[in-house]
């Protein structure tokens, strides 16, 4: 039934045996800055690749300071801890995401409540954060209490769905008039930008992530975006076992984490940022490819980016007709050698969320039976 699709797909990818879904890819420097990381000894916690990926991202983004760390989940777990998310506090998200996003929030023993997608972005709603807010929250002495659970309401997580910018100007209003901190779930759109303006830089901070399939990679890793000097600083110490800075003496003045990334992940960061633009110019023109192909497909939407916004098209996305649509695609494409999944099965729907709060999800329910990623690898092959 899809013979044709997943010829098309497989030609896109050169027609290899099997195409995957995302898989890094090394054309710069990366031997040349891990192996002076092995010939310097610098491969652990300190290093000059560091400072530099921090740096060389700061400026890439835009950010005021950038701050690594081991991964992204790791970073969420921190961008918490810095806008004060406690114990028992309630945390808005969505139930459309990866599960990095409602984990982070578990560590801290706040509880995750997933507000609904938009259809345009598929990222979280602004109508439906309002319409929630509007029905279930107060503000008292300047913070935010749920109604019904007399829960405080500390943070609100927008993820920015395989790279595709949410609605973040509204957003950034909602959480300003109710005195929630705004935490960007970055991970999945390192370069994607929404009016000009690097994702992750709308709220107190942003977190991204380096893991293997993600846009540019270090192996695996993470990193926190901030406007706030201050605060970026402090994420550092934080970050670093809250060790006081002294040539030979261990003293320690917060309890710290020890969430900073090695210097051998730093330097691969380093060189695959070096390439950064190529790799998203040309994941563009693969969903520029995708979008005339699918133009001529009955009862298949190829997803493009939302109004405002520049994406990194990090994974790209069909939406079939309807749910028996959607398992036919999947059966038939793994079937034949192309690589393609659902969403990740939805927050509310697991074990360990089942008895969140959530409001009607009645687009992130739609998208569920419907969005299937199909291969987004970059496909660069020459060495530069
Ligand atoms: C990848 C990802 C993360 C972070 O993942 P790590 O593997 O810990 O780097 C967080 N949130 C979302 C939505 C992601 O896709």
């Amino acid at each position: 039934m899809y013979e044709k699709t997943i010829k098309f797909i497989k030609e896109l990818y050169g027609n290899q045996e099997f195409t995957p879904l995302s898989v890094p890819k090394f054309i710069g420097n990366e031997k040349k800055y891990l192996n002076e990381c092995i010939d310097t000894t610098f491969v652990s916690s300190v290093g000059k690749f560091v400072d530099k990926f921090e740096e060389d991202m700061a400026r890439y983004t835009g950010a005021k300071r950038a701050v690594v760390c081991v991964n992204g989940t790791n970073a969420l777990h921190l961008a918490m801890v810095l806008v004060g998310v406690e114990q028992n506090d309630e945390v808005l998200t969505q139930a459309l995401t990866f599960i990095a996003t409602c984990n982070a929030i578990s560590y801290i023993g706040a509880e995750p409540v997933f507000i609904d997608v938009d259809k345009s972005t598929m990222g979280l709603s602004p109508d439906a954060l309002k319409a929630w807010l509007a029905t279930n929250a107060e503000v008292r002495n300047g913070q935010c209490y749920n109604k019904g659970t007399g829960r405080r309401v500390k943070a609100c997580i927008p993820m920015h769905t395989f790279g595709h910018p949410v609605r973040i100007e509204e957003i950034v209003h909602i959480c300003k008039e109710y005195h929630i901190e705004l935490i960007e779930d970055a991970a999945e759109s390192v370069g994607s930008k929404y009016k000009g303006i690097h994702t992750g830089l709308f709220g107190r901070v942003g977190a991204l992530s380096f893991n293997g399939n993600k846009t540019i990679t270090t192996g695996g890793g993470g990193m926190l975006l901030f406007m706030d000097e201050e605060l970026g600083a402090l994420a550092k110490h934080l970050s670093t076992q809250a060790k006081v800075p002294h040539r030979w003496e261990f003293r320690h003045d917060h309890i710290g984490y020890n969430y900073r990334m090695p210097n051998i992940n730093a330097a691969l960061g380093c060189a695959q940022l070096e390439h950064i633009d190529d790799y998203i110019a040309d994941k563009r023109a693969t969903a520029v490819a995708y979008a005339d192909y699918f133009k001529n497909v009955d009862n298949i939407i190829f997803f493009t980016e939302p109004e405002h916004c520049f994406s990194n098209y990090w994974l790209n996305v069909v939406i079939l007709k309807d749910n028996e649509a959607q398992q036919s695609f999947l059966q038939e494409t793994n079937d034949n050698g192309v690589m393609t999944r659902p969403i990740w099965e939805l927050m509310n729907r697991l074990p360990m969320f089942k008895r969140c709060q959530h409001d009607t999800l009645e687009n992130t329910i739609w998208f569920a039976d419907r969005v299937v990623n199909i291969p987004s690898s970059v496909r660069i092959r020459k060495n530069s």
